[in-house]
């Protein structure tokens, strides 16, 4: 069988049980993931590590709750479930040998292993004619993330993974594990129905004007100072607001709100029409000249992510 689950490491996030704080990045304004065979607390935006303390740095409180499950976790879960199978997990902290993607994978594929467990490493490509059961543990990973593609991207994911099960001859079974069971996207993966999802997408993405019925532009800055990246935005962005057809968003502090020591803000625009679309590029086309030597300044057209 196969386990999919999209989070490496341990824990997403460990926790004070005593006063609620997360250990954080101090560099990144996300959460640190602990994992265990390392014995690291991991920022997996800067990849920067560190030591994992022995009590809250806040309250004193001792002992730190690990939150949530990556792969790591997920693995030694089911050999102490399930001590008799042999297990193997395939993610970016297992893979980093050279020749260990193919060993693994022929290893599963002359049936040395019974599960593997693995990150969208497992979810692409990969055909498994003998794999009869495949779960997906916390589904809905990232369908709540702040990007107007979050259900399209959970919908392929799943369709994907899903898609590895009962290959040639022998028929097999997909268990998602979901807090939205009627959640569109988990409904339309569920029973493999790519018209009804692209459906329901459509409706929402006409609604909110987002592509395919817009076109978008992303102006990413990113400062030591907070207050620069957000007055060069609003800048570069004051003459796009005039424009007809064009809906500014923005600025506003990027989801990330920090990355290696840089504040990061963004601006995003909607552009309805073809000539809208023309107008704010030649508007805003050449905003990365405005870089600094302090500020980084990224004029992304059709962004592929919004973080
Ligand atoms: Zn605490
Ligand atoms: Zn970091």
């Amino acid at each position: 069988m196969l386990l999919f689950l999209n989070r490496r490491g341990y824990s997403p996030v460990l926790l004070c049980p005593g006063c609620g704080e997360v250990v954080k990045c101090e560099h990144c304004s996300v959460s640190m993931t602990w994992h265990v065979r390392r014995a690291r607390l991991i920022c997996h935006w800067c990849c920067r590590e560190k030591r994992r303390p022995e009590m809250c740095m806040t309250c004193q409180h001792p002992g730190m709750h690990e939150l949530g499950v990556g792969t790591e976790r997920l693995e030694a879960v089911v050999k102490e479930k399930f001590p008799q199978a042999i297990v193997a997990r395939m993610d970016a902290d297992t893979m980093a040998e050279r020749g260990a993607h193919e060993r693994v994978l022929s290893a599963f594929r002359k049936k040395h292993i019974d599960v593997l467990i693995g990150t969208q490493m497992i979810a692409k490509g990969l055909d498994f004619p003998d794999v009869t059961l495949v779960g997906v543990v916390s589904a809905d990973t990232g369908l709540f993330v702040p990007d107007y593609r979050a259900a399209e991207r959970t919908f392929q994911l799943l369709a994907q993974v899903a898609g590895r099960a009962g290959r040639a001859d022998k028929p097999g079974t997909v268990v998602l594990q979901t807090f939205c069971p009627d959640n569109y996207a988990v409904q339309a993966a569920a029973r493999n129905d790519y018209d009804a999802f692209v459906q329901q997408e459509l409706l929402f993405r006409k609604q909110t004007g987002y592509p395919p019925f817009s076109r978008l532009l992303r102006v990413l800055a990113e400062a030591h100072g907070e207050g620069e990246a957000r007055q060069l935005l609003l800048d570069a962005v004051a003459p796009m607001r005039s424009l007809p057809d064009v809906e500014v968003l923005g600025p506003a502090p990027a989801v990330i709100a920090k990355v290696k020591d840089r504040w990061r803000w963004h601006m995003l625009c909607k552009c309805y029409t073809p000539a809208a679309f023309e107008k704010a590029m030649a508007t805003i086309g050449t905003v990365e000249d405005r870089a600094t030597r302090t500020c980084r300044v990224t004029l992304d057209v059709d962004p592929a992510s919004l973080m």
